[in-house]
């Protein structure tokens, strides 16, 4: 590709996510898993078992990771609980996880869901977390599909961007394209374009994978994380749009951990030629 820059530079889908859970079906040949991958990304987001927090257990998925020299763009988190008046403890465990990870294998985004709760004790929780890890890691709430999380909708979203001028700026977003509530097939890319939109600089991370409607007009039966270009989402318009996205923001293509390496690969090549299309065309 020659002649002016890509619309939407590469490297910014140059990420994939590895399922922990798959990861310790495979202890014994982890690297050999990160090193299929290399030859088709530059870089993953580990993704954390949502119930474990005993840092042991992730130690051997980190150390497949450095044995294979891929580099850890994003880590996301397990689950901790930040919605409560006291959350002295899980603040605190979520301190002492982070800074372990921050030790050992130095993640520039962490991913963390976003939760159910009272928006301002949550921020306080938020808050308190951000004074103890260091203020060059980017810490990014990412939006649910389940109502009454404080990033649901397009009005959380807004709220919820105004709400953290205050806070550090490392506090961002993540936004998941398959987590959005499908007002309508024809509507949803809009709807991810308009996420993305709000969350402007506060814009920290991606999610990308694409979405089935299942034959439910509301997407209660609708397949989530599917590979790119196999759902209902106008990559398009959509990576047209992730383009003009604030420097140094960077997705993770999602996919089930099922045959993960052909569907990353499936995905991200699909992105790729997309990408390549849109620019040839300008
Ligand atoms: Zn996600």
């Amino acid at each position: 590709m020659t002649g002016g820059a890509l619309r939407f530079p590469s490297e910014r889908i140059a990420r994939v996510t590895f399922e922990q859970r798959l990861l310790a079906k495979v202890n014994d040949n982890a690297p050999e898993l990160f090193k299929e991958f290399r030859g088709a990304v530059s870089g993953t987001e580990l993704r954390l078992t949502t119930r474990v927090r005993d840092w042991d257990k992730y130690k051997n998925l980190c150390d497949s990771a450095k044995a294979s020299e891929t580099p850890i763009h994003a880590i996301h988190l397990t689950k901790f609980f930040l919605n409560r008046e006291n959350s002295t403890e899980e603040i605190a465990g979520l301190v002492s996880h982070i800074n372990d990870l921050v030790k050992y294998i130095s993640p520039k985004v962490l991913v963390l869901h976003s939760t159910f709760g009272d928006i301002d004790t949550i921020l306080r929780n938020y808050a308190a977390v951000l004074d103890h890890i260091p203020t060059d890691l980017i810490l990014a709430i990412e939006n649910l599909n389940n109502r009454g999380t404080v990033l649901f909708d397009l009005k959380g979203m807004e709220d919820f961007v105004k709400a953290i001028q205050k806070l550090p700026e490392n506090l961002k977003i993540c936004v998941d394209a398959a987590h959005l509530r499908i007002r309508s097939p024809e509507t949803y890319t809009k709807d991810i374009i308009e996420f993305i939109d709000i969350a402007g600089k506060r814009l920290g991370h991606l999610h990308l994978s694409d979405r089935t409607l299942g034959g439910d007009a509301r997407g209660e039966k609708s397949k989530k994380h599917v590979p790119c270009g196999s759902g209902m989402i106008d990559w398009s318009e959509l990576i047209s749009h992730i383009n003009d996205a604030p420097e140094g923001v960077r997705a993770t293509v999602e996919v089930k951990p099922e045959n993960e390496t052909a569907q990353a690969v499936a995905s991200i090549s699909y992105l790729k030629e997309l990408a390549s299309r849109i620019s040839l065309k300008i």
